[in-house]
């Protein structure tokens, strides 16, 4: 009886440590699952040498492991007129979360178009002023915060400027958008990598390129 006792004892231990292992399960028990996985999603003519250099950035800065999905050509459905040919980045984060991998635990949607959002007044509905301008207001990327996307685009950051300080930005404005996504908002704090773009480049350019202390405590 003891012997019996004994074997269901061990067969239980076995099993539970089988399930712990099974990621799914773990999912399902709520049990840390580890750092995310994270897939770079490039599109359409995008140089390898840019994939490469948000990539590096990814694994410097945050330290999780980056794959790097299969070239897509740009989704027709994020495709606008509204101002100029361009793309929408609000489609494009909807794109992404709808169609990257189970493997992955985060996208991050890289392009060399132009892409734009309408920005909106504080948490209002009523577009910002002048309304022709922020209706569809080009942007450096997007992430959506505790989401599991974000988008990065390189098409404004070229202008007038070295090589070695476009991919300083390149690599800027990905830790900023994947900053998003592991929770972040934007912070106060005038050198972290999370303030505000404002707008401008020149708040990329001017930050340390890290994140402060308090942000780094609220990476999730
Ligand atoms: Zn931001
Ligand atoms: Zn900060």
């Amino acid at each position: 009886m003891k012997k019996v006792l004994v074997s269901i004892f061990v067969l239980a231990i076995i099993g539970g440590a089988i399930l712990i292992f099974i990621p799914k399960t773990q999912e399902l028990i709520g049990i840390d699952t580890g750092p995310p996985l994270i897939g770079i999603q490039p599109y359409g003519s995008i140089a390898d040498q840019e994939v490469d250099s948000v990539k590096n950035s990814i694994e410097a800065m945050y330290g999780f492991e980056v794959v790097v999905l299969d070239k897509k050509e740009m989704p027709e459905m994020a495709y606008t007129e509204i101002r100029y040919p361009r793309y929408r980045a609000d489609s494009l984060l909807k794109w992404l979360t709808y169609h990257h991998p189970d493997t992955i635990d985060i996208a991050v949607g890289l392009t060399n178009q132009d892409i734009s959002i309408t920005k909106y007044k504080g948490n209002t509905r009523e577009i910002k002023d002048p309304e022709w301008m922020y209706k569809d207001f080009g942007i450096f990327g997007l992430g959506t915060v505790g989401g599991t996307s974000c988008v990065v685009s390189s098409n404004r950051l070229h202008k007038n400027v070295s090589d070695k300080t476009f991919y300083r930005r390149l690599m800027r404005i990905t830790c900023h958008e994947v900053g998003h996504v592991l929770g972040l908002r934007h912070c106060p704090e005038a050198n972290c990598l999370m303030n505000d773009a404002n707008e401008s480049i020149k708040t990329i350019d001017n930050s340390t390129g890290d994140l402060c202390a308090d942000c780094w405590a609220d990476v999730r």
